[in-house]
């Protein structure tokens, strides 16, 4: 399918209203971009900043018909849009990143798999759909071994690492809720490190630098660029998400978090088919951030240049982080942006900071 690039003045559509969609509105917005949101919860993040909002499930056949009349062409800011509404929508309007993404990325078991057949290296991994097939991946991993669900994990959600022989596995299949798990190989990582890329609808590609990531209880702490890591490294996470984006035959931003070993070589771990927490230092260091970037992709516009003007730290706000704010505000060269969240609960990304270096 040819796509005809879309001129500012275009709509834009959204599915889902948390702060990505909000920072994906502002960007359109700049470009001259009208944006819609598809959100079931009324005033959310996105909705604040978008032209307008259609209050209803991601996947009311109503609500995508909807949608598909309004905008010219769709996309998404979390990637467990549902497959079938993806494609329901692709009938009767563009739909990037393409629904493949999703598939690919809303089960690990699947994304490992077209991660190891595009050519870029994962832990071992097994299927786990009982106990006995938790025993038998276990002792395969001589006892270690991280287990997770293959579905809707996220923020370290839905895990249990296996430390060795000590630990035993009885009740661990149960104990994840009974539902399709996958088990990882440990992978002993010296950092994890994340690349934010972006394929345009002409097929140019343009990745952003690795960022080294930090996180506490799960959640993405910060991201520091440039992160601890040999040229040889980065080359090599830049192609590995030039091979998976021509493999999604792609178009919009992609996030690639990966493990770096102390050998410098890369383990791929996630991928995010959208723009990604670990690249919201890209608006504070780079002229073109990752929603701009994604934005640009999908109206068909030349991909924005990458280049990092700045070295530079960002720092999520989370839950009570918030009480930290004047001080984040009387920081030189640091960029706050909040989204727009009522109540700071524990655990809620409220927002984040960037200090350039
Ligand atoms: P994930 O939800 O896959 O991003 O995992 C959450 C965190 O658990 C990662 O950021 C790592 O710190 C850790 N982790 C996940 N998988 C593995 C693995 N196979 N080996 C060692 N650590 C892991």
């Amino acid at each position: 399918m040819t796509f005809q690039s879309l001129m500012p003045g275009a709509t834009v559509g959204i599915i889902g209203g948390g702060q990505l969609g909000r920072m994906l509105a502002m960007a359109a917005a700049r470009l001259g971009y009208r944006t819609i949101v598809l959100e079931p919860q009324a005033d959310c993040p996105a909705a604040q900043v978008a032209n307008s909002q259609i209050v209803a499930p991601y996947d009311s056949p109503l609500a995508l018909a909807e949608l598909a009349n309004l905008c010219d062409v769709v996309t998404y800011e979390f990637e467990n849009v549902p497959v079938e509404a993806a494609l329901m929508l692709a009938n009767n309007v563009t739909v990037f990143p393409p629904a493949k993404a999703l598939e690919v990325a809303q089960d690990r078991l699947s994304e490992k798999t077209f991660l190891n057949a595009a050519g870029i290296g994962t832990a071992d991994f097994r299927a786990v759909d009982s106990q006995s097939d938790l025993e038998a991946a276990l002792s395969a991993f001589g006892g270690r071994g991280v287990l997770k669900t293959r579905r809707l994990g996220y923020d370290g959600k839905g895990q249990r690492v296996y430390k060795g022989p000590e630990d035993s596995p009885a009740g661990g299949f149960e104990a994840l809720g009974g539902v399709p798990l996958i088990l990882e190989s440990f992978v002993a990582f010296e950092r994890e490190i994340s690349v934010i890329a972006a394929r345009g609808t002409d097929g140019s590609i343009a990745c952003y630098d690795p960022a080294e990531n930090v996180h506490l209880n799960g959640i993405l702490h910060t991201s520091t660029l440039p992160a601890t890591i040999g040229a040889e490294t980065v080359k090599a996470a830049f192609s590995a998400a030039a091979k998976l984006l021509e493999a999604l035959d792609y178009v919009g931003v992609i996030g690639i978090e990966f493990f770096a070993l102390p050998d410098g070589s890369l383990i791929a771990n996630e991928i995010a088919p959208r723009v990604h927490n670990s690249g919201h230092w890209t608006e504070a260091a780079c002229v073109v951030s990752q929603f701009e970037q994604h934005i640009r992709a999908v109206c068909g516009l030349p991909l924005g240049d990458p280049a990092r003007h700045s070295d530079c730290v960002m720092t999520n706000l989370i839950g009570h982080d918030m009480d930290d704010l004047p001080r984040w505000l009387a920081q030189k060269n640091t960029l706050v942006h909040l989204y727009g969240k009522a109540e700071a609960r524990p655990g809620r990304k409220m927002g984040h900071v960037t200090s350039l270096k």
